[in-house]
């Protein structure tokens, strides 16, 4: 199906095209969904998806908090709540945050979403009108892209390097953007092990970001699923930590705990908080106080930051495995970032090779990875890919890794036997 059909264009089978909001043509499958049906096929080792490992949970100790949960506060838990959230595990969710430097947040000042997706299209639908510019680093992550795209946003993207965003890009983009007159809502960024790039953001770039999105009147998004899964032990200080006026900061136990529940936040400054708890209203009338209470139970009894040590070893072998891999079986010229947490490696392709023209040539190979094209609004990262360590175990790792190098040697060879290249022209040895 293409674009124009899938979007309701001339040609659609589907009845109710010409009824659909604008908006709606914004809304697309992202390319890790679209992969997923293929990658989880018990023959890919697939580096594409993002799912956490949860089969390292104690399962019997999920089951024993919600048994428990059921019998004491069975009639509460399955009862509606508010649209903000269970107190108590706002409360919880203050202390969790602690743990990243932010020591002043309120539980009045956070919104329990439904993951931190939730809260990410909240937040677009309460600052964003179509047209309205939100800046996020390049690449960024996919379903973000998405959420902006469905409100009907223009994603700007600013570079990156090593150290993460680029702050003189930052600054330049932003001038160029108020010369030509647009209106810049917010910066989304991930900077701490940055899904796609696994890239980290420095503390002094941090405090020049938080700085000069001040001065603009621009509010950051500070996005960090993965900000307790780091590999050197103590976790990244939060920027929100810094600027509590500045930042909204979304979190969620989704990486830590289960994604199945579907619990995460959003801690905002108070009159952003209570827009955004009428915003929930009208989307789900009330979170699940089930899985709410699941969480904050889980807390409660058992013993999570164990839990999150044995994430981060279990993280830390499999990020091992494949910069190993990577190091002794990539062709000159592949380059990649080396995450200090998280979930995600960018890998940068020898000159001219194409990651999405190369992904059905490595499915046939059987490892799987998510081309870079797919983390940019702008067609950019055709010579990128994300590579996630998180969820298949070392030993598949290595041989995924492995065959995308046997693949990326071949499509190097084809290359340059097309371009008539004397280092592989028959013809001239
Ligand atoms: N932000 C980022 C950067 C993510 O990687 C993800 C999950 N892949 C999310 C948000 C969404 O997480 P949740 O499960 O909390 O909705």
């Amino acid at each position: 199906m293409d674009r124009d059909q899938r979007a309701g264009g001339p040609g659609s089978t589907d009845r109710w095209w010409d009824s659909y909001a604008a908006r709606a043509s914004g809304m697309v499958a992202s390319e890790v969904r679209a992969l997923f049906a293929v990658a989880s096929r018990p023959e890919i080792v697939s580096l594409a998806g993002g799912m956490p490992a949860v089969d390292a949970l104690p399962l019997e100790a999920v089951a024993s908090t919600v048994a428990d949960l059921v019998r004491s506060r069975g009639p509460v838990a399955l009862q509606y709540g508010s649209a903000q959230g269970d107190p108590e595990l706002r409360a919880r969710i203050c202390d969790v945050m602690g743990m990243e430097g932010i020591t002043d947040a309120r539980p009045d000042d956070v919104v329990v979403t439904v993951g931190s997706q939730q809260a990410l299209d909240l937040l677009t639908r309460v600052f964003i009108d179509p047209g309205d510019v939100v800046l996020t680093e390049g690449p960024t992550y996919v379903t973000a892209i998405n959420t902006f795209a469905a409100y009907q946003a223009r994603v700007v993207h600013v570079p990156m390097d090593g150290d993460g965003l680029v702050p003189d890009a930052l600054r330049e983009t932003l001038t160029r953007l108020a010369s030509a007159g647009a209106r810049v809502k917010m910066l989304y960024t991930v900077p701490t092990f940055q899904n796609p790039a696994g890239i980290t953001l420095t503390a002094p770039r941090r405090a020049e970001v938080l700085e000069t999105c001040r001065r603009a009147g621009v509010l950051v998004v500070e996005d960090n699923p993965y900000g307790l899964l780091s590999f050197t032990g103590a976790p990244v200080r939060a920027m929100r930590a810094d600027a509590p006026d500045d930042v909204v900061y979304l979190g969620s136990f989704s990486k830590t705990l289960a994604p199945g529940l579907r619990v995460g936040w959003a801690l905002a400054p108070q009159p952003v908080a209570a827009r955004l708890v009428l915003a929930a209203e009208s989307a789900i009338l009330s979170h699940s106080m089930f899985t709410q209470l699941a969480v904050e139970r889980y807390l409660a009894t058992q013993p999570w930051p164990e839990q999150i040590k044995t994430f981060r070893e279990m993280y830390r072998d499999r990020r091992d495995a494949m910069l190993e891999t990577l190091a002794d079986t990539m062709p000159a010229g592949t380059t990649w970032t080396r995450p200090e947490g998280g979930f995600f490696v960018w890998l940068t392709l020898p000159d001219g090779v194409d990651a999405k023209a190369m992904l059905p040539r490595a499915i046939a190979a059987r490892v799987a990875y998510v081309p870079g094209t797919g983390f940019y609004a702008d067609g950019s990262g055709r010579d990128a890919m994300r590579l996630s360590y998180c969820y298949p175990p070392p030993e598949r790792i290595q041989d995924g890794v492995k065959r995308l190098a046997e693949v990326l040697r071949a499509e190097i060879g084809l290359r340059r036997a097309f371009a008539g290249d004397p280092a592989t022209d028959p013809s001239s040895q």
